[in-house]
């Protein structure tokens, strides 16, 4: 077999493995988060809303642009693979697991900011429009992309494996925990809301993205408030909203959900 015959086998391989992963990934996360939701009505975010109306069209959209997120992937690790980066990855030691991971999600968190500003402007909102039809955005909203605007916000493993020799096995497990991040970010319904996520500290909770979807021009980042801080695109009442939430929040209920019908009865029975 020829070499690049055999380099290409490699990377379709690699490719496939991945996509199939997240994809599966995907469908757990959403039906899993919708289970939970299902039991917990009134942490919905925008009660006027039904976001899932929309399910069945986000997720044939998702089945695409998953696909450029794990290329984005597959390319990167391909590349280190082949050695066409400038370093070599580091081995994996659990010693700098942690540290490698949180350098690995503070770069990924400056990407998507400015490449989700970019996708903001006159110039590039005709690519970022798809994923804003979603005003009350749920489970199966995360990856409702459009290719370019996947192919931008993604990218980063197709690049950093260039610059920074992260060991193979970060770069999936940030992935993976973005696919989760992500879900919950745009979940619908609020499960986080805590000190942390609000200033000072640089957390966040779903609210967050949820206010990026419904109002439009605040709350760009993905992982920390950081970058909307210091670049003022934070939403001005979002601490205070937070603060709000953690007040009020109910316990959490992991038993049989409440019929639509006897919503009210079921809870006062509890
Ligand atoms: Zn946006
Ligand atoms: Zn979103």
């Amino acid at each position: 077999m020829s070499a690049l015959l055999e380099d290409s086998l490699t990377f379709v391989a690699l490719l496939t493995a991945i996509y199939a992963a997240t994809v599966l990934v995907y469908f757990i996360l959403g039906y899993g988060i919708t289970w939970l939701n299902d039991r917990n009505p009134e942490r919905r975010i925008q009660k006027g809303r039904r976001g899932e109306k929309r399910k069945a069209i986000e997720i044939r959209q998702s089945i695409a642009s998953i696909l450029v997120t794990c290329t984005s992937v597959a390319i990167g690790l391909f590349a280190q693979h082949q050695g066409w980066t400038f370093f070599s990855p580091w081995d994996f030691s659990w010693w700098t697991a942690v540290p490698l991971f949180l350098l690995c999600m503070v770069l990924f968190d400056a990407w998507f900011y400015f490449a989700h500003r970019l996708l903001h402007t006159k110039l590039f909102y005709k690519y970022h429009l798809l994923h804003h039809r979603s005003v009350a955005p749920s489970v199966w909203s995360n990856d409702s992309i459009g290719l370019v605007d996947t192919a931008l916000s993604q990218g980063y493993y197709a690049v950093i494996t260039f610059l920074v020799p992260f060991p193979p096995i970060i770069l999936l497990a940030h992935r993976l925990f973005d696919q989760i991040n992500g879900t919950f970010g745009h979940a619908g319904f609020e499960y986080f809301a805590s000190r942390t996520a609000r200033y000072p500290w640089p957390m966040l909770c779903t609210t967050y993205h949820d206010q990026h979807h419904a109002e439009f021009k605040y709350n760009y980042a993905n992982y920390f408030s950081f970058w909307d801080r210091v670049m003022g695109t934070i939403a001005p009442n979002y601490d205070r909203r937070v603060e709000v939430l953690e007040g009020e929040a109910p316990a959490l209920n992991l038993r049989k959900a409440p019929s639509v019908t006897g919503a009210a009865e079921t809870t006062a029975a509890d």
